[in-house]
């Protein structure tokens, strides 16, 4: 069986030996020296100047949500993991979705504007599949109108435009280091923000708001990386580099065998260092990604319908929030993620492609 993804692991002895030092400390969470030895490295590696570990990628997206104080409406983007919706609705906000570019997968700015009303207080947009947002035009509405921005960045860890990190616009970046992603701790996740006022008032919150021996300054929750998640992270990041040049060797060969077949391929812009975070393949027809999944299936391969559905349709949200966003529901029952992890073998890329050609004949 191929998956869509599969999680890199260390060797068990990498992993052990990181664990003997825990061992040796006796401390297994509250900020003990694995989890800050872990900031700091990703600190350094994603370029960033604050970086707070969190316990997942969804509770860092509420942790953002409540930083900054948002109420009222948010201005997100249909197209992206749930959580990123859910995350809204769980802070007692309301989503008002925005189109997303059918280049990019990522929201439409040209259609910002005119959601905005007295109500809003900030944009949530994901850099889906690593692709950035619109980040220059985002920031300029953004002052305009005093919004406050949130990137949901998942996707994005290492992505640099024009030599800087993605992660450094808006007002706070959420990362996800989730197994399934890229750079992973098992769980996990990370809040990156310019401001150090930002980042004291993130820092206290994840920890129930305590500060000193029996000070409860605020309501805080407990959003903190155990030792045991930043032991993986210490393994896994050395490896970073490695495994996206492996991602980017397999993207290119499903670029130049795929190229032929009338799909819409990942678009690597200028200026633009991707991840190979993941590759999606746009098909001209939901009848024909269907086609093409269920060869797939046939022969044990996973593929993802990775966004699938377009947010603005979930059940639970009120009617008046399930605005029709066309260019994201019709791309959201058209796209496929191909297998794509450290390990898959090129012959097995080869006969994915194999099976995607022949489904579309
Ligand atoms: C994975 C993911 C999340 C959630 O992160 P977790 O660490 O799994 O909680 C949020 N948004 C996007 C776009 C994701 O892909």
């Amino acid at each position: 069986m191929i998956p869509v993804t599969k999680t890199y692991l260390p060797s068990l002895d990498q992993y052990v030996s990181q664990l003997e030092r825990i061992w040796q400390a006796g401390w297994i969470t509250n900020n003990g020296q694995l989890t800050k030895e872990l900031a700091e490295a990703l600190r350094a590696y994603l370029g960033v100047p604050n970086l707070e570990l969190i316990t997942n990628g969804t509770l860092a997206l509420q942790l953002a949500i409540k930083t900054l104080g948002l109420k009222g409406e948010i201005i997100t983007t249909p197209f992206s993991y749930v959580a990123t919706t859910t995350v809204i609705l769980w802070e007692n906000c309301e989503p008002v979705f925005v189109d997303i570019e059918d280049k990019t997968f990522c929201i439409d700015t040209k259609k910002i504007e005119a959601a905005i009303t007295e109500r809003t207080s900030a944009i949530l947009a994901t850099h889906v599949y690593g692709y950035p947002c619109d980040v220059k035009k985002i920031e300029q509405i953004a002052t305009e109108h005093q919004l406050k921005v949130i990137y949901d960045a998942a996707h994005a860890f290492g992505v640099k435009l024009n030599g800087q990190s993605i992660l450094c616009h808006g007002d706070i970046s959420a990362l996800s280091f989730h197994a399934t992603k890229l750079f992973h701790t098992t769980e996990g996740g990370a809040l990156i923000c310019q401001n150090e006022d930002i980042a004291k008032q993130i820092a206290l919150i994840k920890g129930f708001g305590h500060i000193g021996e029996d000070y409860y300054r605020e309501m805080g929750i407990n959003g903190k990386m155990s030792e045991l998640h930043a032991a993986m992270g210490l393994c896994v990041l050395p490896k970073v580099d490695e495994i996206v040049a492996y991602r980017r060797a397999l993207s290119e060969r499903y670029d130049s065998l795929l190229n032929s077949q009338g799909l819409i391929l990942p678009l690597v812009t200028e200026g633009l260092e991707y991840n190979y975070a993941y590759y999606p393949v746009l098909f001209p027809s939901h009848e024909v990604m269907m086609h093409v999944r269920q060869a797939m299936i046939r022969n044990n391969i996973l593929p993802r319908r990775y966004f699938y559905p377009s947010l603005n349709t979930l059940p639970y949200l009120r009617p008046e929030w399930q605005r029709t966003c066309p260019i994201s529901e019709s791309i959201a029952s058209r796209v496929l993620c191909l297998p794509l992890y450290f390990g898959l073998e090129q012959q097995e890329l080869d006969g994915i492609c194999g099976i995607v050609t022949d489904a579309m004949q």
